[in-house]
Parts: C-alpha cells; sequence; structure tokens
C-alpha cells in the first residue's frame, strides 16, 4: 500500500518515497513505530510495541516519505498508559523475562521499555516470539475500541 500511495503522490508531481521492510529496493531506514505515534495511530505499550484501539499490535507498519503538503495529525491518547500500569501479563508471559514491570528512562525519556539483549536472542531461537503481542489484551479482535472507550470514560468520571 505504502509504494502504491507514493505512486499516487509522485504521480500529482510531488516527490515521494515508501520505506517498507518488504520493498528489497527501499533505501531510506525509517523508524516507523515513533512516526505512527507521532501520528496519532496507537500508543507504545509495555510490550514495547506500539498499540491501536483497531488492531492492537497486530500491524504491519511502513512509510511514505514525501513534500506533498498535508495537515499534520497528532498524538493520540487511547488510555493504553492506565492499562499497562496495572496489568501484567506481557511482562509475565515473557520467557527471558525481557519486558520492564515500570516504565524506565531511555535516551532522557521514560517510556516502557524491553531489554532487547534478552528478547533479541530468544526472538531468534524461536524465530519470531511474539508471544507478548499474542497475549496482550488489545490484541484481541474487537475489543481495542471498547476498552479505549470505557479507559477514556472512567477517566473523565475520576
Ligand atoms: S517478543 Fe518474546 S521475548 Fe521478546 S519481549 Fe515479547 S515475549 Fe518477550
Ligand atoms: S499485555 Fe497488558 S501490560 Fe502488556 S502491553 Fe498489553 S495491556 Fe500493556
Amino acid at each position: 500500500m505504502a509504494i502504491e500511495v507514493a505512486e499516487h503522490i509522485r504521480a500529482l508531481g510531488w516527490p515521494a518515497q515508501a520505506s517498507t521492510n518488504l520493498a528489497p529496493d527501499s533505501s531510506v531506514e525509517v523508524l516507523h513505530v515513533p512516526i505512527a505515534i507521532k501520528a496519532g495511530l496507537g500508543q507504545l505499550g509495555k510490550h514495547g510495541s506500539m498499540i491501536t484501539p483497531e488492531h492492537g499490535s497486530n500491524v504491519r507498519l511502513a512509510t511514505v516519505l514525501t513534500d506533498l503538503p498535508l495537515m499534520v495529525d497528532h498524538p493520540r491518547d487511547i488510555g493504553v498508559d492506565d492499562f499497562c500500569a496495572t496489568c501484567r501479563i506481557c511482562e509475565t508471559n515473557c520467557p527471558p523475562h525481557a519486558i520492564f514491570p515500570k516504565k524506565q528512562m531511555v535516551r532522557g525519556v521514560e517510556r516502557w521499555y524491553v531489554n532487547f539483549d534478552k528478547c533479541a536472542p530468544y526472538f531468534a531461537e524461536t524465530r519470531g516470539c511474539g508471544i507478548c503481542i499474542e497475549v496482550c489484551p488489545w490484541s484481541e479482535p474487537g475489543r481495542g475500541l471498547s476498552m479505549m472507550k470505557n479507559l477514556l470514560a472512567r477517566r473523565s468520571a475520576d
């Protein structure tokens, strides 16, 4: 889809380049998650992946870099922080105990963090672990939107 969007923008006369994990000729290295979070697609979860209300972390991200003038989106609070603060499901199910129970200071920012020295070897050994995403309640199809609604309603009632 990113490649098609980039082609479409170029056809409109603007420069555009798709950056995807699937395009072997993609010469642009982009960290998709921070961009997606800034664009309001979701929030970072305790398991270190972005959580969207629609699909949890079951998403494959890609980016289109362009000079096309666009409206700027903003980060969106969907209640992930509230939920992760008391939920320990991914943390207790991670075989190498790579998920920190509390937020960590990472390059001057306090955020959820995964110990990649523990995660990466297990991930490689199992050829793509993904247990933390599988067990996360946000991953259950159709559940995220109502979780978001309840969490935000609870907060405004406090
Ligand atoms: S991918 Fe596996 S090893 Fe890595 S943090 Fe998630 S559950 Fe733990
Ligand atoms: S399993 Fe629980 S703590 Fe882990 S990311 Fe999902 S909601 Fe947050």
